[in-house]
């Protein structure tokens, strides 16, 4: 029974990552569960995400901040680009860059390789507000 509990709760945890797709923290996931209506614990919301992005299902990117930020991607390996002004995060496909990587780190002998490399900017949205308040230029 509680099993059952905890993974409708996991799955409306993925139905919001999968509507919307950018990096969004557990307090925020945790908020949009809670305005749902779902009885969920920050506690809970945490563990899913560890264990979803153990799995691989979602992808965790560290934000500027220091925080840890979560995103339910595409299947295709790629880096993240976040504009850090809006959170708003695309794909980077970067099959063939990683894929060397990776065979690089399988010749050493690993298995299991994780490899993340993450970018972050500002995006042409927040570019162009950003200039329209700036006088004169
Ligand atoms: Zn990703
Ligand atoms: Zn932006």
């Amino acid at each position: 029974m509680r099993r059952q509990r905890r993974s409708a709760q996991r799955d409306a945890l993925v139905a919001i990552m999968e509507r919307d797709r950018r990096l969004i923290s557990a307090q925020e996931l945790h908020t949009n569960l809670r305005s749902a209506g779902a009885e969920i614990s920050l506690a809970t919301v945490y563990r899913h995400l560890v264990s979803l992005s153990e799995k691989g299902e979602i992808h965790a990117v560290h934000s500027r901040d220091g925080d840890v930020l979560y995103r339910r991607c595409g299947d295709s390996i790629h880096h993240h680009l976040r504009c850090h002004g809006c959170g708003r995060t695309e794909e980077i496909a970067a099959q063939v860059e990683q894929g060397a990587m990776l065979l690089a780190a399988a010749d050493a002998g690993y298995d299991d390789v994780e490899l993340t490399v993450d970018l972050a900017g500002r995006c042409a949205a927040c570019r162009s507000c950003e200039e329209q308040d700036l006088p004169g230029h």
